[in-house]
């Protein structure tokens, strides 16, 4: 084969035995543009439910099975769309749509509470095939932000809408389920959001350093954003990501899941990425670009690149990670946080979850 080959996670890829290897070496020697009708791709689909502190002395056995058992069934739906030879945007959808309904995740249902003690979400998807992309940011109304993010890439010719404006277009559209904003209440985000009010009196008045403010998001440790990549029959490309934001944020307050490039993006050339984490740091890095350009530009393996990106946030003292996968198949889930809870699965239909660094 010609690609070159990382070690670690990316060197596992979603081949269906010799045939599927034999598919793959033929798609990249020729590139995606020459392959055959008939030839299919070993297609592959991963998620993540957030990176932070999620460590397992502090896991209940209970919990834990839960979050495998939604992680598990996230997977298994995209897993059902891939199989029957449906569209990458699809699982996707499906995979993220499921996770925004859970509590679990911080997304749709299990959203963090801003520091006004509101809930506004965010969200994107980007097709790796046409790079059209969606997004929504600052909604409160809204059951499945990802839904909408789809709308706004397939049914206007904007790229982004925020708040009242993107809830506008979703009554406009019709078919997005609206909720009154208290369906987004959990006791358990409340309790996070009360401790870190109670943590903030505590502290001296804030400064205007750049440390000082660093400090202020680092301390923070609980993420949960939902993500999936996915790379279908078809061999087209996609990702998406869904998230509250990061408790205690101001209100207002947008981080990188819902901008292109950032949080979220896809390109059929490269790779399909999305992250989770410090926000403003992935912003700032550009990542889920960065991790394509490096591919495309730089001629890394998507390990490497993926491992790059992620060390260059640490860099900056920002905490997080992605999951990520390539045109022929390879994937990473790499970060620098003490767990992130993902998945991955590939046309054998078996599900591989994990949660802590393994
Ligand atoms: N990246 C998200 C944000 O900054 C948070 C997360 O991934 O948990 O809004």
């Amino acid at each position: 084969m010609s690609r070159k080959r990382g070690g670690g996670e990316s060197r596992r890829r979603f081949l269906g035995g010799v045939g599927a290897a034999a598919l793959v070496a033929s798609a990249s020697a020729k590139g995606l543009g020459a392959q055959k009708q008939g030839e299919l791709y070993p297609f592959g689909f991963v998620i993540h439910g957030g990176a932070g502190t999620i460590e397992r002395g502090k896991m209940t056995p209970e919990r834990e099975r839960a979050y495998r058992e939604k992680l598990t069934e996230a997977l298994l739906a995209g897993y059902e769309v891939l199989k029957k030879g449906g569209a990458s945007l699809d699982a996707v959808v499906a995979a993220i749509t499921l996770m925004e309904d859970s509590p679990l995740f911080n997304a749709g249902k299990g959203a963090v509470f801003t520091s006004a003690g509101t809930n506004e979400l965010d969200a994107s998807i980007m097709d790796g095939k046409t790079l059209k992309a969606g997004a929504v940011a600052g909604v409160k109304r809204i059951k499945n932000p990802i839904t909408l993010a789809r709308l706004v890439m397939e049914q206007s010719p904007h790229v982004m809408m925020v708040g009242d404006g993107a809830e506008a277009f979703a009554k406009q559209q019709g078919g997005v389920t609206f909720v009154d904003p208290k369906y987004f209440f959990t006791e358990e985000r409340w309790q996070q959001l009360e401790r870190r009010r109670e943590e903030e009196k505590k502290k001296k008045p804030l400064k205007t350093s750049a440390l000082e403010r660093d400090g202020l998001l680092l301390d923070e440790k609980k993420f949960g954003t939902v993500g999936a990549v996915c790379l279908d029959k078809a061999g087209n490309l996609s990702a998406g990501t869904s998230t509250g934001g990061m408790t205690y944020k101001r209100f207002g307050r947008v981080g990188d899941s819902p901008v292109i490039g950032a949080g979220t993006y896809a390109d059929n050339q490269s790779c399909a990425v999305s992250c989770t984490g410090d926000g403003e740091y992935f912003i700032r890095s550009v990542v889920a670009h960065d991790i394509a350009a490096r591919m495309l530009y730089g001629g890394k393996s998507l390990k490497e690149a993926a491992a790059g990106a992620v060390e260059k946030v640490g860099k900056l003292g920002g905490g997080g990670g992605l999951v990520a996968i390539d045109h022929a198949g390879n994937f990473a889930m790499p970060f620098n946080t003490s767990g992130m809870y993902r998945g991955s699965i590939g046309p054998e239909g078996k599900p591989n979850v994990q949660i802590y660094k393994e």
